[in-house]
C-alpha cells in the first residue's frame, strides 16, 4: 500500500488549504452564530472543482481520484464542517450516485449544474419514524399513469432547505422492507413539496438543514433513478462512499483540534511557564496527535480501494467508526488543553467538538457501522 501522495494530490490539498484559509476560516465564527453558512460558498466551492471531483469532465466534473476527493474533504473539515457536508452531500451522496446509476438524460440534467455548484443536492432517506431501520421507510411514491405521486415525510435533511434536487427514497408496490424501496430525484420546486429549516442543532450550526414533507408531489416515471425496487442498494452504495468522506471529513476536525491545542500550549502559562511543559497537557496533545494518524490511515486505505475497484464497504465503515469517535476524543481533548477558554465561541475548540458530535450519528450511528462490521466477519446479520 503506498501511503504517499503524488504531486497532483498535493496540489489540489494546497488548493483546498488556500481556499479555507481565504473564504471560510475568517467567517466560521459568524456563520455558526448566524446559523448559516454564506449560499454563495457554493459557486466559490464549484468554480475551483471542488464539487465535482471524481466525476468525469464529460458531464462537468473534474475527474480525479478518490485520495483527492479524500485530501479535500479533511481541508474542508479542517475549515468548517458545516461547508464540508455540502460537498459530501451534493457530491459524495448525489452526484456520485447519479454518475453511477442515471441514465444519459438524468446525468446531463442534474450533473453538470451539480459539479458547477448551480444546483444543490440533497439524499433524502431518514424519516421522523426510521432512521437506523431505514430499509422500513413508509414515504410512498404510487405509479398514476406516466407518473408517480409522491406522499410522505423526511427527517433531519442536510442541505434541505437549500436543495435543487433531493435523492428521495420512497416506497413503490408492495415488496416489504427495503425490496420494496426505489430511487427518484425530485426537484425541490415541485408542487406539494415543503420544507422546515431544523433549528437548535448542537453543531453544523451553519448547515441547512431541514424537514421536508411531500403531499401528492407528482413526478413524471423519467424521475426513477435505477430500477424500481433497487432503492435500498442505491441507497446502501451511497452511503459506503459517503461513509470514506464523513471519515476524512472527521480527520479534518482532529488535525484542526491538534493545531488548536499545540498552538494553545505554546502560548498559554501557568505556573510560570507555557502549559506545554506540563506533561498531562502533552498527553493529551499526543492522545490527539495518534488518533489523527489512525484516523487519515484508514480514510486513505478506503480511498485507496475505491480508485482500485476493490472491495471498499466494510473498511469505509471501520475508518468512519474509529474518524468520527476519533474527532469527538480529539475535539474533546483540545477542550481540555484550552481550560476555560475552550468553552467559550470565540475559540475553535468548542465548535470542533459540536460539529463532531454528529459524526457518530449520521450515515449509519456508530453501533450500526459495528453491526456491518461484525456482519462482513462473522457471516451473521444482527439487523
Ligand atoms: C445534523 C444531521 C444531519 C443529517 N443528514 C441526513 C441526510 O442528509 N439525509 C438523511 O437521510 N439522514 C440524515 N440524518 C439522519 C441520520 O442519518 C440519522 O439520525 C441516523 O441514521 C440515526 O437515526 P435516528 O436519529 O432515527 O436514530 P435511531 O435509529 O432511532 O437510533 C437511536 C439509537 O438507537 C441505536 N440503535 C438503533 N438500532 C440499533 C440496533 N439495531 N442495534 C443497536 N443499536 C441500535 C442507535 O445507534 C442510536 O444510538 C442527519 C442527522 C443529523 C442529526
Amino acid at each position: 500500500m503506498d501511503l504517499e501522495i503524488g504531486e497532483e494530490q498535493a496540489a489540489v490539498r494546497q488548493l483546498a488549504r488556500d481556499f479555507v484559509a481565504r473564504e471560510i476560516t475568517p467567517h466560521v465564527v459568524a456563520w455558526d452564530r448566524a446559523e448559516s453558512v454564506d449560499r454563495g460558498i457554493v459557486k466559490k466551492l464549484g468554480a475551483l472543482g471542488f464539487l465535482g471531483l471524481t466525476i468525469d469532465e464529460e458531464y462537468g466534473g473534474s475527474g480525479g481520484d478518490h485520495l483527492a476527493y479524500c485530501l479535500v474533504t479533511e481541508e474542508l473539515g479542517r475549515g468548517d464542517s458545516s461547508v464540508r457536508g455540502i460537498v459530501s452531500v451534493s457530491l459524495g451522496l448525489v452526484a456520485k450516485t447519479v454518475a453511477a446509476y442515471g441514465t444519459e438524460e438524468q446525468k446531463r440534467r442534474w450533473l453538470p449544474r451539480l459539479t458547477a455548484g448551480e444546483s444543490v443536492g440533497c439524499f433524502g432517506l431518514t424519516e421522523p419514524g426510521t432512521g437506523s431501520d431505514a430499509g422500513n421507510l413508509a414515504t410512498r411514491a404510487v405509479r398514476d399513469g406516466g407518473d408517480y405521486v409522491i406522499n410522505g415525510a423526511k427527517m433531519f435533511i442536510t442541505n434541505g432547505t437549500w436543495a435543487d434536487v433531493v435523492l428521495l427514497f420512497a416506497r413503490t408496490g408492495d415488496a416489504p422492507g427495503h425490496k420494496g424501496v426505489s430511487a427518484f430525484l425530485v426537484p425541490t420546486d415541485t408542487p406539494g413539496l415543503t420544507r422546515r429549516t431544523i433549528h437548535g442543532k448542537l453543531g453544523l450550526r451553519g448547515q441547512a438543514t431541514a424537514e421536508l414533507v411531500f403531499e401528492d408531489v407528482r413526478v413524471p416515471a423519467g424521475a426513477l433513478l435505477g430500477r424500481e425496487g433497487k432503492g435500498f442498494s442505491i441507497a446502501m452504495s451511497a452511503l459506503a462512499k459517503g461513509r470514506m468522506s464523513v471519515a476524512a471529513g472527521c480527520v479534518g476536525i482532529a488535525q484542526a483540534a491538534l493545531e488548536a491545542a499545540v498552538g494553545y500550549a505554546g502560548e498559554r502559562e501557568q505556573f510560570g511557564r507555557p502549559i506545554a511543559h506540563h506533561q498531562l497537557v502533552q498527553e493529551l496533545i499526543s492522545d490527539i496527535a495518534v488518533d489523527v494518524d489512525a484516523a487519515r490511515l484508514l480514510t486513505w486505505r478506503v480511498a485507496g480501494l475505491v480508485d482500485r475497484g476493490e472491495d471498499f464497504a466494510t473498511a469505509a465503515s471501520k475508518a468512519k467508526l474509529f474518524a468520527s469517535e476519533a474527532a469527538v476524543r480529539a475535539a474533546n481533548n483540545a477542550l481540555q488543553v484550552f481550560g476555560g477558554y475552550g468553552y467559550i465561541d470565540e475559540y475553535p475548540v468548542g465548535k470542533l467538538l459540536r460539529d463532531a458530535r454528529v459524526m457518530t450519528l449520521y450515515e449509519g450511528t456508530s453501533q450500526i457501522q459495528k453491526l456491518i462490521i461484525g456482519r462482513a466477519l462473522t457471516g451473521v446479520s444482527a439487523f
